[in-house]
């Protein structure tokens, strides 16, 4: 079988970590590739335990590939969130829950995107649809992925068929999902010993909207109060960051998943604008936004017409 990699998205999250691993699992499962699941950041502490309770090995860190390699691309399409050199690879499949930007290929592709809260739940829907079944291992790896984007349903980006795949999954995984939601949250929303620079690239995502380069993190926590402290050093940070990247705004979003609220931090421009498209008063360079809990589904855009003024 002809080999290929399976990638998520730069700065991996959990959906991006697990849905590599079970998509290639998914493409020798079904015949197609002799698949081989990469990633291109650092393993998160949410996906650790994921790692760690499944037994399952992280895959291998991968910075570049040689020109012509094959690739399937899941939980991502944009140019600036794939893998350097990405114009130089053979994209030949994507599965993906995101809008569509900067994206190209040179030839036909196997393109599946879905309006879903998670790529888990596409694959799990691509398992079903060739009428073979996920192994346990597989199965955990697409629950934990589905509660993670989804937080457990409570992210405004879940649809039924996300409910539908986790009920689907979680019984071929055999596990209490309420018990290992809480397990994984908990690890999740740990920002025990993380320094500033830390917990502002953890989950950080690049986006070219309008030509304006935009960059946007998140930090979940189970608390926000407790991270009230730390906003300056988090302020200085971003601010550092965002001068070295050139990017135009650097936006971060402190979400507390319990309270279903989140604060919003921004460096750079659209500061006020944000805040009123969010109908927040602005404090300093940040302001509170109940009900925000997705960037993809909330925040980008609203950043968006922000930034293109409509
Ligand atoms: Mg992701
Ligand atoms: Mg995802
Ligand atoms: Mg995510």
């Amino acid at each position: 079988m002809e080999k290929i990699y399976v990638s998520g998205h730069k700065v991996p999250d959990t959906d991006s970590i697990c849905s590599a691993i079970a998509y290639a699992q998914f493409l020798k499962d079904s015949g197609q590739y002799d698949a081989q699941a990469i990633r291109l950041g650092e393993i998160s502490r949410e996906s650790q335990f994921v790692l760690d309770t499944l037994e399952v090995a992280a895959p291998p860190l991968v910075e570049a590939l040689e020109a012509g390699t094959a690739i399937a691309l899941v939980d991502h399409n944009e140019r600036g969130q794939a893998i350097d050199g990405i114009e130089e690879l053979d994209i030949r499949q994507v599965v993906d829950h995101h809008r569509i930007a900067n994206f190209e290929t040179k030839g036909p592709v196997f393109y599946r995107a879905e309006p879903v809260g998670c790529t888990a739940t596409i694959v799990s829907k691509l398992y079903r649809e060739r009428g073979l079944t996920p192994d346990e291992t597989t199965a955990g790896l697409l629950t934990s992925a589905i509660l993670s984007d989804t937080l457990y349903f409570r992210s405004p980006t879940t649809t039924q068929e996300d409910r539908e795949a986790l009920d689907y999954v979680s019984k071929l995984a055999g596990l209490n999902v309420d018990d290992y939601a809480d397990r994984l949250f908990k690890a999740g929303t740990s920002l025990e010993g993380m320094s500033a620079q830390e917990l502002i690239s953890a989950d950080a995502k690049e986006f070219n909207i309008d030509g304006k380069l935009a960059r946007v993190a998140q930090v979940m926590t189970a608390d926000l109060a407790s991270v009230e402290p730390v906003l300056p050093e988090l302020m200085e940070a971003m601010d550092e960051v965002r001068k070295e990247t050139g990017a135009q705004t650097f936006v971060l979003m402190v979400t507390d998943i319990f309270q279903e609220t989140s604060k919003v931090l921004v460096s750079g421009d659209y500061v006020a604008g944000l805040a009123s498209a969010f109908e927040s008063p602005l404090e300093g360079s940040s302001f509170m936004a109940p009900g925000l809990l997705s960037r993809k589904k909330q925040m980008i855009p609203k950043l968006t017409d922000t930034i293109t003024g409509k």
